[in-house]
Protein backbone atom coordinates (compact mmCIF):
# COMPACT_ATOMS: atom_id res chain seq x y z
CA UNK A 1 0.00 0.00 0.00
CA UNK A 2 2.82 2.84 0.15
CA UNK A 3 2.63 3.48 -3.33
CA UNK A 4 -0.87 4.42 -3.23
CA UNK A 5 -1.17 8.09 -3.55
CA UNK A 6 -4.12 9.10 -2.74
CA UNK A 7 -4.29 8.72 1.57
CA UNK A 8 -5.57 5.11 2.25
CA UNK A 9 -8.52 4.86 4.22
CA UNK A 10 -7.83 2.40 7.35
CA UNK A 11 -10.85 1.08 9.66
CA UNK A 12 -10.73 -0.30 12.95
CA UNK A 13 -13.48 -2.27 14.44
CA UNK A 14 -13.93 -1.31 18.51
CA UNK A 15 -13.53 2.13 19.77
CA UNK A 16 -11.84 1.22 23.26
CA UNK A 17 -8.40 2.04 24.67
CA UNK A 18 -6.35 -0.04 22.23
CA UNK A 19 -8.04 2.06 19.44
CA UNK A 20 -7.42 5.05 20.71
CA UNK A 21 -3.83 4.52 20.83
CA UNK A 22 -3.35 2.99 18.02
CA UNK A 23 -5.01 6.26 16.16
CA UNK A 24 -2.37 8.36 18.39
CA UNK A 25 0.31 6.51 16.33
CA UNK A 26 -1.75 7.19 12.81
CA UNK A 27 -1.67 10.56 13.83
CA UNK A 28 2.20 10.60 12.60
CA UNK A 29 1.28 9.07 9.16
CA UNK A 30 -0.07 9.44 5.89
CA UNK A 31 -3.80 7.72 6.67
CA UNK A 32 -7.48 8.23 6.84
CA UNK A 33 -9.35 6.88 9.81
CA UNK A 34 -12.38 5.11 10.38
CA UNK A 35 -13.96 3.53 13.76
CA UNK A 36 -16.97 1.45 14.16
CA UNK A 37 -18.58 0.96 17.68
CA UNK A 38 -21.35 1.50 19.66
CA UNK A 39 -20.87 3.49 22.01
CA UNK A 40 -20.10 7.00 20.53
CA UNK A 41 -18.59 8.48 23.63
CA UNK A 42 -15.84 5.79 23.72
CA UNK A 43 -12.20 5.99 23.94
CA UNK A 44 -11.16 6.08 20.52
CA UNK A 45 -14.25 8.45 18.93
CA UNK A 46 -12.94 12.14 18.96
CA UNK A 47 -9.46 10.72 17.39
CA UNK A 48 -10.47 9.35 14.28
CA UNK A 49 -11.06 11.22 11.10
CA UNK A 50 -14.85 9.14 10.80
CA UNK A 51 -16.64 7.49 13.29
CA UNK A 52 -19.83 4.76 12.66
CA UNK A 53 -21.96 4.08 15.22
CA UNK A 54 -22.77 0.54 15.12
CA UNK A 55 -22.39 -3.07 15.94
CA UNK A 56 -18.92 -4.56 15.33
CA UNK A 57 -20.62 -8.16 15.78
CA UNK A 58 -23.14 -7.41 13.01
CA UNK A 59 -22.87 -8.45 9.82
CA UNK A 60 -24.39 -5.90 7.83
CA UNK A 61 -22.61 -3.10 10.03
CA UNK A 62 -19.36 -4.28 9.73
CA UNK A 63 -19.59 -4.97 5.76
CA UNK A 64 -21.24 -1.19 5.13
CA UNK A 65 -18.24 0.33 7.10
CA UNK A 66 -15.40 -1.26 5.14
CA UNK A 67 -16.55 -1.80 1.95
CA UNK A 68 -15.17 1.49 0.71
CA UNK A 69 -11.69 1.07 3.05
CA UNK A 70 -7.91 0.17 1.88
CA UNK A 71 -7.82 -2.14 5.13
CA UNK A 72 -9.45 -2.77 8.36
CA UNK A 73 -8.11 -4.02 11.84
CA UNK A 74 -9.59 -4.44 14.80
CA UNK A 75 -9.31 -4.02 18.48
CA UNK A 76 -10.99 -6.68 19.73
CA UNK A 77 -11.42 -10.43 18.43
CA UNK A 78 -15.50 -10.17 18.94
CA UNK A 79 -16.45 -9.02 15.72
CA UNK A 80 -18.33 -10.32 12.90
CA UNK A 81 -15.59 -12.94 11.01
CA UNK A 82 -18.15 -13.62 7.86
CA UNK A 83 -18.71 -10.15 6.66
CA UNK A 84 -14.71 -9.43 7.62
CA UNK A 85 -14.58 -12.46 4.85
CA UNK A 86 -16.28 -10.96 2.42
CA UNK A 87 -14.88 -7.90 2.85
CA UNK A 88 -11.30 -9.72 2.21
CA UNK A 89 -12.95 -11.40 -0.82
CA UNK A 90 -13.54 -8.31 -2.45
CA UNK A 91 -9.99 -6.82 -1.75
CA UNK A 92 -9.99 -5.33 1.26
CA UNK A 93 -7.27 -5.84 3.59
CA UNK A 94 -7.91 -7.54 6.88
CA UNK A 95 -5.04 -7.50 9.72
CA UNK A 96 -5.25 -10.19 11.13
CA UNK A 97 -6.58 -12.14 7.85
CA UNK A 98 -10.36 -13.56 9.55
CA UNK A 99 -9.34 -17.34 9.45
CA UNK A 100 -6.58 -16.13 12.09
CA UNK A 101 -9.84 -14.92 13.97
CA UNK A 102 -11.94 -18.05 13.44
CA UNK A 103 -9.05 -20.00 15.05
CA UNK A 104 -8.16 -17.23 17.97
CA UNK A 105 -11.91 -16.08 18.65
CA UNK A 106 -12.46 -19.93 20.28
CA UNK A 107 -10.73 -21.18 22.81
CA UNK A 108 -11.21 -24.78 21.48
CA UNK A 109 -9.94 -24.48 18.01
CA UNK A 110 -7.36 -22.45 19.51
CA UNK A 111 -5.98 -25.22 21.38
CA UNK A 112 -6.69 -27.42 18.38
CA UNK A 113 -4.41 -24.95 16.23
CA UNK A 114 -1.63 -25.66 18.80
CA UNK A 115 -1.83 -29.00 19.32
CA UNK A 116 -1.82 -29.71 15.41
CA UNK A 117 1.40 -27.28 14.95
CA UNK A 118 3.13 -28.85 17.80
CA UNK A 119 3.51 -25.75 19.60
CA UNK A 120 3.39 -26.83 23.42
CA UNK A 121 0.24 -25.79 25.48
CA UNK A 122 -0.94 -27.37 28.48
CA UNK A 123 -2.59 -30.50 27.48
CA UNK A 124 -6.64 -30.07 27.29
CA UNK A 125 -10.10 -31.31 26.60
CA UNK A 126 -13.29 -30.54 25.43
CA UNK A 127 -16.11 -30.08 27.19
CA UNK A 128 -20.07 -29.38 26.53
CA UNK A 129 -21.35 -29.37 30.04
CA UNK A 130 -20.04 -29.31 33.41
CA UNK A 131 -21.13 -32.89 34.42
CA UNK A 132 -18.75 -34.28 32.14
CA UNK A 133 -15.44 -33.29 33.91
CA UNK A 134 -16.78 -36.09 36.49
CA UNK A 135 -15.41 -38.42 34.45
CA UNK A 136 -12.04 -36.62 34.12
CA UNK A 137 -11.01 -36.72 37.55
CA UNK A 138 -7.75 -38.03 36.73
CA UNK A 139 -6.44 -34.99 35.01
CA UNK A 140 -7.93 -32.36 37.91
CA UNK A 141 -6.37 -29.61 39.15
CA UNK A 142 -7.58 -28.07 36.12
CA UNK A 143 -8.84 -24.60 34.46
CA UNK A 144 -12.40 -24.52 32.83
CA UNK A 145 -12.27 -22.09 29.86
CA UNK A 146 -15.14 -20.90 27.86
CA UNK A 147 -14.78 -21.83 24.55
CA UNK A 148 -16.48 -18.49 23.13
CA UNK A 149 -17.25 -14.84 25.10
CA UNK A 150 -15.01 -14.69 27.87
CA UNK A 151 -12.11 -11.87 28.40
CA UNK A 152 -10.09 -10.82 31.47
CA UNK A 153 -10.61 -13.99 33.67
CA UNK A 154 -14.45 -14.01 33.16
CA UNK A 155 -15.26 -17.04 31.28
CA UNK A 156 -12.45 -19.13 33.10
CA UNK A 157 -12.41 -21.22 36.34
CA UNK A 158 -10.31 -22.98 38.59
CA UNK A 159 -11.31 -26.69 38.91
CA UNK A 160 -9.33 -28.31 41.86
CA UNK A 161 -11.08 -31.45 42.85
CA UNK A 162 -14.16 -32.86 42.28
CA UNK A 163 -15.73 -30.53 44.70
CA UNK A 164 -15.74 -27.65 42.33
CA UNK A 165 -16.90 -29.62 39.47
CA UNK A 166 -20.46 -27.49 39.26
CA UNK A 167 -18.46 -24.15 38.79
CA UNK A 168 -17.77 -25.27 35.04
CA UNK A 169 -19.48 -23.89 32.07
CA UNK A 170 -22.24 -25.05 30.84
CA UNK A 171 -21.41 -24.24 27.28
CA UNK A 172 -18.47 -25.76 24.89
CA UNK A 173 -15.42 -24.93 26.62
CA UNK A 174 -11.58 -27.03 27.43
CA UNK A 175 -10.80 -28.43 30.38
CA UNK A 176 -6.95 -27.75 30.70
CA UNK A 177 -4.34 -29.29 33.08
CA UNK A 178 -3.43 -26.55 35.65
CA UNK A 179 0.15 -25.77 35.12
CA UNK A 180 2.41 -24.86 38.44
CA UNK A 181 3.26 -21.34 37.02
CA UNK A 182 6.58 -20.09 37.93
CA UNK A 183 6.22 -16.68 35.09
CA UNK A 184 3.62 -15.72 32.95
CA UNK A 185 5.29 -13.82 30.20
CA UNK A 186 3.78 -12.16 26.90
CA UNK A 187 5.24 -11.38 23.82
CA UNK A 188 4.73 -9.33 20.67
CA UNK A 189 5.78 -10.46 17.09
CA UNK A 190 4.31 -8.09 14.16
CA UNK A 191 4.88 -9.99 10.74
CA UNK A 192 4.57 -7.98 7.48
CA UNK A 193 3.10 -9.29 4.03
CA UNK A 194 6.81 -10.31 3.00
CA UNK A 195 6.98 -12.34 6.12
CA UNK A 196 9.29 -10.44 7.68
CA UNK A 197 9.20 -10.28 11.53
CA UNK A 198 9.96 -7.98 14.38
CA UNK A 199 9.68 -9.42 17.70
CA UNK A 200 9.93 -6.96 21.19
CA UNK A 201 11.49 -8.25 24.34
CA UNK A 202 9.19 -10.20 25.97
CA UNK A 203 7.51 -8.88 29.66
CA UNK A 204 7.03 -10.41 32.72
CA UNK A 205 2.72 -10.14 33.92
CA UNK A 206 1.94 -9.92 37.82
CA UNK A 207 -1.64 -10.22 38.17
CA UNK A 208 -3.86 -9.41 41.24
CA UNK A 209 -5.21 -12.68 42.10
CA UNK A 210 -8.87 -10.73 43.38
CA UNK A 211 -9.77 -8.93 40.38
CA UNK A 212 -7.73 -11.58 38.23
CA UNK A 213 -6.24 -8.46 36.08
CA UNK A 214 -2.77 -7.19 35.36
CA UNK A 215 -1.34 -5.89 38.53
CA UNK A 216 2.12 -4.74 36.57
CA UNK A 217 4.11 -5.88 34.08
CA UNK A 218 7.95 -5.59 33.86
CA UNK A 219 9.87 -5.48 30.80
CA UNK A 220 12.39 -6.65 29.53
CA UNK A 221 11.35 -10.19 31.41
CA UNK A 222 14.46 -11.60 33.34
CA UNK A 223 15.21 -15.29 31.69
CA UNK A 224 17.83 -17.15 31.10
CA UNK A 225 18.76 -17.28 28.04
CA UNK A 226 17.63 -20.53 26.90
CA UNK A 227 14.21 -19.91 28.26
CA UNK A 228 14.35 -16.69 26.37
CA UNK A 229 15.15 -18.25 22.85
CA UNK A 230 12.90 -21.17 23.80
CA UNK A 231 10.01 -18.21 24.09
CA UNK A 232 11.31 -16.42 20.67
CA UNK A 233 11.42 -20.04 18.82
CA UNK A 234 7.54 -20.92 20.18
CA UNK A 235 6.05 -17.54 20.05
CA UNK A 236 7.09 -17.22 16.12
CA UNK A 237 6.29 -20.53 15.10
CA UNK A 238 2.79 -19.34 16.66
CA UNK A 239 2.42 -16.21 14.56
CA UNK A 240 4.13 -17.81 11.31
CA UNK A 241 1.79 -20.64 11.10
CA UNK A 242 -1.20 -18.11 10.84
CA UNK A 243 0.17 -16.99 7.38
CA UNK A 244 -1.06 -13.56 8.03
CA UNK A 245 0.47 -10.22 8.50
CA UNK A 246 -0.40 -8.33 11.89
CA UNK A 247 0.52 -7.99 15.27
CA UNK A 248 0.03 -10.58 17.59
CA UNK A 249 0.81 -10.77 21.44
CA UNK A 250 1.39 -14.62 22.45
CA UNK A 251 0.93 -15.10 26.34
CA UNK A 252 2.94 -18.13 27.52
CA UNK A 253 3.43 -20.02 31.06
CA UNK A 254 6.71 -21.02 32.03
CA UNK A 255 7.11 -23.67 34.71
CA UNK A 256 10.23 -23.81 37.48
CA UNK A 257 11.88 -26.51 35.53
CA UNK A 258 11.83 -23.85 32.19
CA UNK A 259 9.20 -25.95 30.69
CA UNK A 260 7.37 -23.30 28.20
CA UNK A 261 3.67 -23.29 27.38
CA UNK A 262 1.79 -21.07 25.50
CA UNK A 263 -1.86 -19.75 26.83
CA UNK A 264 -3.45 -17.86 24.21
CA UNK A 265 -2.36 -15.41 21.56
CA UNK A 266 -4.26 -12.18 20.90
CA UNK A 267 -4.08 -11.15 16.76
CA UNK A 268 -3.86 -7.70 17.71
CA UNK A 269 -2.20 -4.74 19.48
CA UNK A 270 -2.43 -5.41 23.79
CA UNK A 271 -1.94 -4.74 26.77
CA UNK A 272 0.56 -5.94 27.80
CA UNK A 273 2.29 -3.69 24.87
CA UNK A 274 1.37 -0.63 26.63
CA UNK A 275 4.88 0.28 27.22
CA UNK A 276 6.35 0.43 24.18
CA UNK A 277 4.75 3.79 23.42
CA UNK A 278 7.40 5.21 25.81
CA UNK A 279 9.92 2.57 26.61
CA UNK A 280 10.84 1.18 22.64
CA UNK A 281 11.81 2.94 19.56
CA UNK A 282 9.03 1.53 17.58
CA UNK A 283 5.56 1.32 19.62
CA UNK A 284 3.32 -1.99 18.67
CA UNK A 285 0.57 0.98 17.76
CA UNK A 286 3.59 2.65 15.18
CA UNK A 287 4.36 -1.09 14.13
CA UNK A 288 1.04 -2.05 13.38
CA UNK A 289 0.36 1.10 10.85
CA UNK A 290 4.24 -0.12 9.51
CA UNK A 291 2.49 -3.41 9.00
CA UNK A 292 -0.85 -2.06 7.61
CA UNK A 293 0.29 0.64 5.35
CA UNK A 294 3.47 -1.41 3.74
CA UNK A 295 6.26 0.32 5.80
CA UNK A 296 9.54 -0.95 6.74
CA UNK A 297 9.11 -2.83 10.44
CA UNK A 298 10.25 -0.67 12.93
CA UNK A 299 12.95 -1.18 15.74
CA UNK A 300 11.61 -3.23 18.56
CA UNK A 301 14.62 -2.65 21.25
CA UNK A 302 13.93 -1.02 24.95
CA UNK A 303 15.58 2.50 25.24
CA UNK A 304 15.04 1.94 29.27
CA UNK A 305 13.78 -1.02 31.27
CA UNK A 306 10.01 -0.12 32.41
CA UNK A 307 6.78 -1.13 34.67
CA UNK A 308 3.55 -0.65 33.26
CA UNK A 309 0.52 -0.59 35.64
CA UNK A 310 -3.29 -0.38 34.44
CA UNK A 311 -5.42 2.32 36.42
CA UNK A 312 -8.26 0.72 37.73
CA UNK A 313 -11.78 1.62 39.02
CA UNK A 314 -11.48 1.20 42.75
CA UNK A 315 -13.77 -0.48 44.78
CA UNK A 316 -17.30 0.62 45.72
CA UNK A 317 -17.34 3.36 43.33
CA UNK A 318 -19.46 3.77 40.31
CA UNK A 319 -20.29 6.65 37.88
CA UNK A 320 -18.41 9.84 36.65
CA UNK A 321 -14.91 9.53 36.93
CA UNK A 322 -12.60 11.44 39.69
CA UNK A 323 -8.78 10.63 39.65
CA UNK A 324 -7.65 11.36 43.19
CA UNK A 325 -3.81 11.60 43.35
CA UNK A 326 -3.28 12.09 39.48
CA UNK A 327 -0.82 15.52 40.48
CA UNK A 328 1.76 13.30 42.67
CA UNK A 329 1.61 10.38 40.41
CA UNK A 330 2.61 13.56 37.29
CA UNK A 331 5.67 14.58 39.79
CA UNK A 332 7.05 11.31 39.52
CA UNK A 333 10.12 11.79 37.05
CA UNK A 334 10.14 8.87 34.02
CA UNK A 335 6.21 7.66 35.10
CA UNK A 336 3.52 8.63 32.19
CA UNK A 337 0.01 8.32 32.49
CA UNK A 338 -2.35 7.72 30.20
CA UNK A 339 -6.09 8.08 30.96
CA UNK A 340 -8.16 6.58 28.37
CA UNK A 341 -11.08 9.46 28.68
CA UNK A 342 -13.82 6.94 29.68
CA UNK A 343 -16.51 8.93 31.48
CA UNK A 344 -17.79 6.31 33.82
CA UNK A 345 -15.66 4.24 36.27
CA UNK A 346 -17.15 1.14 37.64
CA UNK A 347 -14.92 -1.71 40.44
CA UNK A 348 -12.22 -3.20 38.23
CA UNK A 349 -13.05 -1.51 35.05
CA UNK A 350 -9.52 -0.41 33.12
CA UNK A 351 -9.47 3.44 33.28
CA UNK A 352 -6.06 3.88 31.85
CA UNK A 353 -2.23 2.80 32.64
CA UNK A 354 1.10 4.38 33.39
CA UNK A 355 4.25 3.63 32.56
CA UNK A 356 7.45 4.06 34.62
CA UNK A 357 10.97 3.85 33.00
CA UNK A 358 14.55 3.18 34.81
CA UNK A 359 17.30 1.39 34.80
CA UNK A 360 16.57 -0.18 38.20
CA UNK A 361 14.01 -2.18 39.00
CA UNK A 362 13.65 -1.38 42.69
CA UNK A 363 13.40 2.08 41.44
CA UNK A 364 10.37 0.31 39.21
CA UNK A 365 8.63 -0.92 41.82
CA UNK A 366 8.89 1.67 44.59
CA UNK A 367 7.45 4.18 42.29
CA UNK A 368 4.72 2.04 41.39
CA UNK A 369 3.84 0.97 44.87
CA UNK A 370 4.04 4.88 45.21
CA UNK A 371 1.29 5.02 42.54
CA UNK A 372 -1.00 1.86 43.51
CA UNK A 373 -1.35 3.62 47.07
CA UNK A 374 -1.47 7.42 46.01
CA UNK A 375 -3.81 7.13 42.92
CA UNK A 376 -7.39 6.31 43.18
CA UNK A 377 -9.80 5.90 40.54
CA UNK A 378 -13.57 7.29 42.14
CA UNK A 379 -16.54 8.72 41.01
CA UNK A 380 -18.03 12.05 41.62
P1 LIG B 1 -8.51 -14.56 29.77
O1 LIG B 1 -8.46 -14.78 28.29
O2 LIG B 1 -9.89 -14.33 30.29
O3 LIG B 1 -7.52 -13.54 30.25
P2 LIG B 1 -6.72 -16.75 30.40
O4 LIG B 1 -6.84 -17.97 29.58
O5 LIG B 1 -5.57 -15.85 30.09
O6 LIG B 1 -8.11 -15.95 30.41
O7 LIG B 1 -6.63 -17.17 31.93
C1 LIG B 1 -6.60 -16.20 32.97
C2 LIG B 1 -5.53 -16.55 34.00
O8 LIG B 1 -5.81 -17.84 34.58
C3 LIG B 1 -4.13 -16.68 33.42
O9 LIG B 1 -3.51 -15.42 33.33
C4 LIG B 1 -3.47 -17.61 34.42
O10 LIG B 1 -3.03 -16.91 35.56
C5 LIG B 1 -4.59 -18.54 34.82
N1 LIG B 1 -4.53 -19.77 33.98
C6 LIG B 1 -5.10 -19.93 32.77
N2 LIG B 1 -4.85 -21.16 32.27
C7 LIG B 1 -4.10 -21.80 33.18
C8 LIG B 1 -3.49 -23.11 33.25
N3 LIG B 1 -3.65 -24.02 32.29
N4 LIG B 1 -2.76 -23.41 34.35
C9 LIG B 1 -2.62 -22.51 35.36
N5 LIG B 1 -3.15 -21.28 35.36
C10 LIG B 1 -3.89 -20.91 34.29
Amino acid sequence: MSTTKTRPKVGILGGGQLGRMLLQAAANYHVETFVLENDSECPAAHLCHHFTKGDIRDFDAVYNFGKGLDAITIEIENVNVEALEKLESEGVKVFPKPSVLKTIKNKILQKQYYKEHQIPTSDFKITNHYAEIAEMEDFLPGVHKLGEGGYDGRGVQIINTKSDISKGFEKPAILEKMVVIDKEIAIIIAINEKNETAIYPPVTMVFDPDLNLLDYQLSPSELVQQVLWKIEAVALAVVRNFKSPGIFAVELFIDKKGDVFVNETAPRVHNSGHHTIEAHYSSQFDMLWRVMLGYPLGNTRFILPSLMLNIIGANGYSGDVVYEGLEEVLKIENAFVHIYGKKQTKPGRKMGHITILSNEKQDLLHKANKIKHGLIVKSV
